[in-house]
């Protein structure tokens, strides 16, 4: 029979959560977008050998490591049903440093404001999700660091996830496979991700977003890479022979639409954001990123920056530009859509957690996108954890404890149809 879990104290009083999480943060595991290893940094195969080590700790004996640094573990099932994929990522964003990540806890949150160090300050008033949190207790940074909860609330939840199992034997799961990945904040989690060793049918990844939130959309991503060959000649007699490679990058710049950037707009809406820009007058390097939810959309970009282009060299013919389009990720909706049970299941495990489901498209891209693109379906559960990637990231124990009972329901829900 199912038992629906809606009680996050329960979880945090029978597991190590918290301070498993609070261990896990302290260990810098910062991504590296230069680095050309894999993964990027050593400090992520450090962590990795201590999750697998942990999860031997719980009985998962087949747990292992590859060169890659992924760590996978099976726990076995209870009742028929598809193999569930549950994934966190270890690495944590290069936006902000993640080095002596000292947490804070504040017990019994009174609903104020929070000062932390560096003139860092948590106010409700600005930030819609601390007013839901009052009377809990929160985590958060000294003002120095990022946290780091994402995704180490993930990392942790899965493991307390797995000592609930283990002390209540009659919970009714199907097979499940557990996966570590790194690297996934510089967008190269999915790359040497082994679909088959991992062996889940369906997949889903447990990363930030506070309680109830289930996000099933991205964006569609292309990245424009323009290279400008100008002429180059000694200013002192360049009149009517110097072509300027700066000048030419500058008018493309100059006309993207002022509405369609990443701080002009929200929700599904799409845009172009300039993300580098070098070079000298005779040849410079501009990098556009071209983000939009539908495929159609982001043709339309790529159609509109070769029109700047040729409308710029129409004005120069002198100038060479060398324009190249190169995808990135796509929305996982697309694929989703034909499964559409992989959302229902998770919306149905939210609300037998007493928590009110909320879909959001992530404006980025994820690793469940391109593992979906992959072959394996996965979609995105809240870990409870708000405002990533910077000094003001935080969570709520509680969050993470409804995160630990939203995982229960759903597996209960695949392992058998009666919940439905
Ligand atoms: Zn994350």
């Amino acid at each position: 029979m199912n038992i629906w879990f809606t009680n996050p104290d329960e979880i945090l009083k029978k597991t190590t959560l918290v301070s498993r999480f609070l261990e896990y943060v302290k260990i810098d595991t910062e991504a590296n977008p230069e680095s050309t290893s894999f993964p990027s940094t050593k400090s992520q195969l450090e962590f990795g050998r201590k999750l697998l080590a942990d999860l031997k700790a719980l009985g998962l004996s087949d747990a292992t490591m590859d060169e890659n640094g992924y760590v996978f573990a099976r726990y076995p099932g209870r009742v028929k049903g598809p193999c569930v994929g549950l994934l966190a990522h270890m690495d944590t964003a290069p936006d902000f440093t993640g080095k002596d990540v000292r947490p804070q806890i504040h017990e019994n949150y009174g609903g104020g404001i929070l000062r932390l160090k560096n003139g860092v300050v948590l106010n409700p008033a600005e930030d819609r999700h601390l007013p839901q949190c009052v009377g809990h207790t929160l985590i958060t940074t000294d003002g120095t660091t990022l946290l780091g909860a994402d995704d180490k609330a993930g990392v942790a939840e899965l493991f307390a996830l797995v000592e609930f199992l283990n002390q209540h034997p009659d919970i009714p799961i199907p097979p499940l496979s557990i996966g570590f990945t790194p690297d996934e904040e510089i967008g190269r989690g999915a790359d040497r991700f082994d679909i088959n060793r991992f062996g889940a049918d369906i997949a889903y990844t447990v990363d930030i977003q506070f309680p109830g939130e289930i996000n099933i959309e991205t964006f569609c991503a292309d990245t424009a890479t323009l290279t400008f060959t100008g002429i180059a000649i000694h200013p002192g007699n360049a009149k009517g022979k110097m072509v300027n490679a700066l000048r030419y990058a500058a008018k493309i710049l100059e006309r993207l639409p002022e509405n369609e950037r990443p701080e002009t707009t929200d929700e599904r809406e799409g845009y172009y954001n300039p993300s580098h820009i070098s070079g000298n007058g005779a040849q410079a390097k501009l990098v556009i990123f071209l983000r939009d939810f539908a495929k159609k959309g982001l043709k339309k970009r790529g159609d509109f920056i070769r029109k700047l282009v040729s409308d710029v060299l129409k004005g120069e013919p002198r100038l060479r530009i060398h324009l190249a389009i190169i995808p990135r990720y796509r929305n996982m909706a697309n694929v989703l859509k034909k499964r559409p049970e992989i959302a229902r299941k998770a919306e149905e495990s939210v609300r037998r957690a007493g928590l009110t489901p909320v879909f959001r498209p992530i404006r980025g891209g994820t690793d469940g996108a391109n593992l979906t693109a992959k072959g394996l379906p996965t979609i995105n559960l809240f870990s409870g954890s708000v405002n990533a990637h910077g000094p003001t990231e935080w969570v709520s124990t509680k969050a993470m404890g409804y995160a630990v009972c939203t995982l229960l329901n759903l597996l209960q829900l695949w392992g058998s149809d009666r919940g439905q």
